[in-house]
């Protein structure tokens, strides 16, 4: 493995610039700590914008902010004031964020900034460019960066490069409003993993991957022409012991050690034992709710009366994109509710809401947290929310209730904490009653679980999985590779068909020789597919046979006057050198009768499907119909036709988008070895797309050249990408011999 380049919007330093002079200083967020593991020693480098826009970087400083940024393993990309307007707080904040948190109203679709988000990421993208070789891996944050994996894919297609949304993925519903949502999906399939917080971000991603680009996704993997991209979540964690360890440490202060804030605390608490301390900790954003949790706070107080002077809320938020006009709206408004509800319930000795609109240090984050009973988070939608996690991790004599939304990522693994619905005033008021009132035995008991998980799955472990994953997905591609018809192999087979006496091709048709059509009437051949396939039927020593579940009337109208050997309906028929198709199997079709009301449940059932009726099997397609719904549909069709079929002499193929019941001594394996029984063959192939294709692969001997059109697991032995690459290998038998 080479190096390791990490990029997000902002480096994990930051500049400062006083007296003509530089200074670089580490950020102690998150990402940063959890990518130490990744990024440290001398191997890695990590691409951002440094927070200062050109006009603010003096040029006779130019050199000294690279050589402190070097010093941290860091290289800036450059940003005008007019890109980061246009890029940051235009794109990103004012269209995707507030679309990707599910506040539809307040997504802007702005051409212009489209525009330079477009171009910005391709900044992004030539810094790494810039600085990438072959056999590195590259590691991509977030949102602002979605069209970097692409713009680097098309230049380096050999290097690896993994994506990771912090943000949740919405739902296909929400998603298909913005006017570039192909973009940034073909964008983000430029990476070899993408990763998300939880699994429903999977979910909604994959479903928007299939409906609106249509490309196949089977379990966590799409497949897009020649590549398998993998999708996977991995929950961020904390540094969970940086936050227990600082709790502990404050707990054994002295007095005069403490800080203002906690000396304050403290006295509240001992002026009345029985006064509770709610927190609620966000960066001032609309997702977090925070307007919400102060109307609830004032709901609670009316329906619980008796914690009035008693039950003190702890407001912290942290400002934040302050110059996006939704939040100095959102601003104004919370100042005023916490002046209305203090100025309705305060009295003399008490205050119901202390406010803080600022950023804490860290130091007085750990009072706010060890001195809280009660931790409040109720986001409106969040990614994942990580002061759920660090509260739980300062609770270190495990006391303590987190009262946590559903609609956070963390409440995904946070199962022991009391979740609520954020819009549910009546769920929330009484689930502080509970939380004031669950016994410290209970609260030690939940938070135990809660530690132990955060304390395992930490953000170093989150760095780590994700790039073992990111790099065993390379492995997989070199396996891959190593069954890929290139060159070498491919002469060993040429050689072996020149040198042969007696051949034997078996071609599949659709997804093999053409591609797929919504009506597969549709998918006549062409005329280079007549000249290609003519060619060959007329070479001297080669058999080719067409082989395929279509039914006889369409190849017979297609192939019949040119006198191809065919084999159609998966076996049920033969046809060679233009007689007339004749039995190949005996079979019965009496069956038809009692499956076919069933199959035409399912079409009236699924807009877009049909039966196709053939005379030994019925098939229902469903290429037509929402990807997801229609897969929906199949395995609910394979349960209710395995239950019917029992043990009779049926069996269920899965074919691509088509679900084919037919008799079970009927496929294209038994009939190629038949076929393979009658002469004595010295080179045999077989090509095919599907899982039907797969008893050919399978029955034919060993010494046959069994290849698959795609990349999906196999019994062939090589595979080739798609139609194009297979008539280029049936050109090139041609021009062998
Ligand atoms: N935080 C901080 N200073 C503060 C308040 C909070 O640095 O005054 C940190 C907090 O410790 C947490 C982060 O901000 O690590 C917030 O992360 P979260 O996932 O909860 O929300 P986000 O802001 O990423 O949406």
């Amino acid at each position: 493995m080479g190096k390791t380049i990490i990029i997000s919007n902002r480096l994990p330093v930051q500049l400062q610039i006083s007296n003509g002079t530089i200074a670089a200083i580490p950020s102690v967020g998150g990402l940063a700590t959890g990518m130490k593991s990744v990024h440290s020693g001398g191997d890695s480098l990590w691409i951002g914008w440094s927070g200062l826009t050109d006009e603010e970087i003096p040029e006779s400083l130019e050199r000294d902010i690279d050589t402190a940024l070097a010093k941290h393993g860091s290289s800036k990309v450059r940003l005008t004031e007019a890109e980061v307007e246009g890029f940051y707080f235009g794109f990103s904040n004012r269209t995707i964020w507030p679309l990707f948190h599910y506040f539809l109203e307040y997504s802007e679709f702005e051409l212009d900034s489209w525009n330079t988000y477009k171009t910005v990421n391709q900044k992004f993208a030539d810094a790494i460019l810039e600085k990438a070789e072959a056999d590195d891996v590259i590691w991509i944050h977030d949102y602002q960066l979605m069209l970097v994996p692409q713009m680097v894919r098309e230049k380096r297609p050999e290097v690896s490069i993994g994506f990771f949304l912090h943000i949740p993925f919405p739902s296909f519903e929400i998603f298909r409003t913005l006017p570039w949502r192909r973009e940034i999906l073909e964008g983000l399939l430029g990476s070899d993993q993408i990763g998300f917080h939880i699994y429903d971000y999977e979910r909604h991603f994959l479903s928007s991957v299939r409906r609106l680009l249509g490309l196949e996704v089977s379990f966590n993997d799409i497949y897009q022409d020649n590549r398998i991209i993998k999708v996977d979540s991995f929950p961020m964690g904390i540094d969970y012991k940086k936050f227990s360890t600082a709790a502990e440490e404050h707990g054994q202060r002295t007095v005069t050690e403490q800080s203002e804030l906690q000396q304050r605390l403290n006295k509240h608490k001992t002026n009345d034992p029985e006064a509770k301390f709610l927190l609620s900790i966000d960066r001032l954003d609309y997702s977090k709710g925070i307007a919400k949790r102060l109307y609830a706070f004032e709901y609670f107080l009316n329906k619980y009366p008796q914690y009035k002077e008693k039950v003190r809320l702890i407001v912290l938020a942290v400002p934040s994109r302050s110059n996006v006009p939704q939040y100095q709206l959102l601003k104004r408004e919370i100042d005023e509710l916490v002046g209305r509800i203090n100025g309705e319930f305060s009295t003399v000795s008490w205050t119901p809401i202390w406010y803080f609109y600022r950023s804490m240090p860290f130091d007085n984050l750990i009072d706010l947290y060890t001195s809280s009973d009660i931790a409040w988070l109720t986001p409106l939608r969040d990614g994942m929310n990580l002061v759920a996690k660090e509260y739980i991790a300062t609770r270190t004599d495990g006391t303590g209730v987190l009262i946590l939304s559903e609609m956070a990522g963390s409440a995904n693994e946070m199962n022991e904490a009391l979740l609520i619905n954020p819009n549910n005033f009546e769920q929330i008021a009484d689930t502080i009653d509970e939380a004031i009132n669950m016994p410290k035995e209970e609260q030690r008991q939940r938070n135990g679980q809660l530690q132990q998980r955060l304390k395992r799955y930490n953000v170093e472990k989150w760095a780590q999985s994700f790039m073992s994953s990111l790099l065993a997905q390379k492995e997989r591609d070199a396996a891959h590779v190593s069954r890929k018809l290139n060159d070498t192999r491919l002469q060993t087979i040429l050689n072996a068909y020149t040198s042969a006496d007696r051949r034997l091709l078996f071609l599949d048709y659709d997804g093999t020789l053409a591609g797929f059509h919504n009506d597969p009437q549709k998918a006549v051949p062409d005329e280079e597919l007549y000249a290609l396939l003519d060619a060959l039927h007329q070479q001297k020593g080669t058999d080719l046979y067409l082989i395929s579940g279509r039914d006889k009337d369409t190849f017979s109208r297609w192939f019949q006057a040119k006198k191809y050997n065919m084999i159609v309906e998966h076996g049920v028929w033969i046809s060679q050198n233009g007689e007339d198709f004749r039995m190949l199997e005996n079979v019965k079709n009496d069956w038809m009768e009692k499956i076919r009301p069933v199959l035409e449940s399912f079409v009236d059932r699924t807009p877009g499907s049909f039966i196709e009726e053939k005379n030994y099997s019925l098939a229902w397609h469903y290429r037509k119909t929402d990807p997801d719904f229609g897969n929906l549909r199949a395995s609910e069709l394979t349960t209710v036709l395995t239950s019917l079929i029992g043990t009779d002499d049926l069996s269920v193929l899965n074919g691509n988008k088509v679900m084919e019941v037919k008799s079970s001594n009927v496929n294209k394996g038994r009939a190629s070895v038949r076929v393979f029984g009658e002469k004595d063959y010295d080179f045999v192939f077989a090509i095919g797309d599907d899982w039907t294709d797969e008893f050919m692969f399978q029955e034919l001997p060993d010494t046959a050249v069994t290849v698959k059109v795609g990349l999906q697991k196999t019994h062939a032995k090589y595979f080739l990408e798609n139609t194009k690459q297979v008539r280029e290998l049936l050109h090139a038998f041609l021009k062998e011999t």
